[in-house]
């Protein structure tokens, strides 16, 4: 069997092992350090905005806290895209809320202004306001952000920005996860840049970071004992896993161009075929990081489905999956409100991520490009 091709694996710049020793030379082995300050820093200045950015365990984490900052309670409803990952919605759950889902649209695959203008209708004409809107850059592909926050302010709504796949993307200049009161990050294995596991939350004030921080180390108030007047969490990022994380900011700008580089090797592979789109930029107001390169597969054109390239792929040891399965289509929100045609369900359908690495070398690139070539011929 040849050597594995992943969908999306780590890679290391070079220095991240020296931050990480710098820990253990200090004894900074903690939630708390010179590298979480520095990591924090890091991104600030990559972000490019005046935010406070928090480092924490999770992606998911910095979005259970987004949720709690923004007053969301139990019996609350929190809008969401559908199509996402679960780690979007379920923090909603953990807040004893109802996600209330969002369809896509065609052009970036993200939620459709025209369902969430509908939707929010309908909630507030039951009696119910959303308390926020969770809005996802899918594969780094930015949402239509005007839209979505013309909506969210003419109703007075939060909006929460799910950027855990959209660091180094980009909306008319202006860096994904900035845009909303709060916007998230997520630093896994298999995310643009990793700390192994680790996420942050992105805040536009010293005092919702403060609040991020205090909820994360167990809100622990002001006392020599240990006193508490509300819930606390352990959400804090650790001090060995930010030393990574500040070796990769370090490589962040080569990434975004190495994931878009493989996004035109895509294009390129894909151009003789009739019948596979390769998701691309609506216009030059987006700038996706491409996080995933991702394709749909008509089947009344080609003949073949998504399945059909991803078996072949499978044989050869070549990882790829299907996007995203919506989440009102999942079973365990089985019961969830959602407003929307079947634009994320067939995309779905249709859709596959492709191996997008930016670690990916010449000849697995070509081993690609001829299982693509052998599939579409046939
Ligand atoms: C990865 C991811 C998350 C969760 O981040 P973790 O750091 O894994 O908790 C949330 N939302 C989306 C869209 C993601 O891709």
């Amino acid at each position: 069997m040849q050597n594995k091709i992943w969908l999306s694996s780590p890679h290391m710049g070079g220095s991240e092992q020296r931050y990480v020793n710098e820990a253990f030379y200090a004894n900074w082995v903690a939630p708390l350090g010179p590298n979480v300050d520095g990591f924090e820093k890091d991104l600030e200045s990559f972000l490019n905005a005046d935010v406070k950015v928090a480092a924490l365990s999770a992606g998911t984490a910095a979005l259970h806290l987004a949720l709690i900052e923004c007053g969301v309670a139990y019996g609350d409803e929190v809008i969401c895209q559908s199509m996402t990952f679960s780690a979007s919605a379920n923090p909603i759950a953990y807040c004893g809320a109802t996600p209330v889902f969002i369809d896509s649209e065609k052009d970036t695959w993200n939620m459709c202004p025209t369902a969430l203008q509908e939707a929010v209708e309908d909630r507030i004409s039951k009696g119910k306001k959303p308390k926020a809107i969770i809005v996802v850059h899918l594969y780094g592909m930015p949402a239509k952000m005007d839209e979505i926050t013309a909506i969210a302010n003419k109703y007075g709504i939060t909006v929460i920005e799910d950027a855990a796949e959209a660091l180094g993307s980009t909306y008319k200049g202006k860096a994904c996860g900035t845009f909303g009161r709060f916007g998230i990050l997520s630093f896994n294995g298999n995310k643009i840049i990793t700390t192994s596991g680790g996420g942050a939350l992105v805040c536009h004030t010293q005092e919702d970071k403060d609040k991020a921080v205090f909820l994360s180390t167990q809100a622990r108030d002001n006392a020599p004992h240990y006193q508490h007047s509300h819930i606390g969490y352990n959400y804090r990022m650790s001090n060995i896993v930010a030393g990574i994380g500040r070796g990769q900011m370090e490589v962040l700008p080569s990434r975004v161009e190495a994931r878009r580089k493989m996004h035109d090797f895509y294009v390129e592979v894909f151009k003789d075929i009739d019948g596979v789109d390769v998701f691309t930029e609506p216009s030059s107001d987006f700038y996706s990081n491409h996080w995933l390169s991702a394709i749909t597969v008509n089947p009344e054109i080609t003949g073949k489905t998504r399945e059909d390239l991803r078996l072949a792929f499978l044989e050869d040891n070549i990882e790829s999956r299907p996007l995203w399965k919506p989440m009102h289509l999942q079973p365990v929100f089985a019961n969830a409100p959602y407003y929307g045609t079947n634009i994320a369900e067939k995309l779905f359908d249709d859709g596959l991520c492709l191996p997008s690495g930016s670690n990916l070398t010449d000849e697995e690139r070509e081993r690609i490009a001829s299982k693509i070539k052998e599939v579409f011929s046939k």
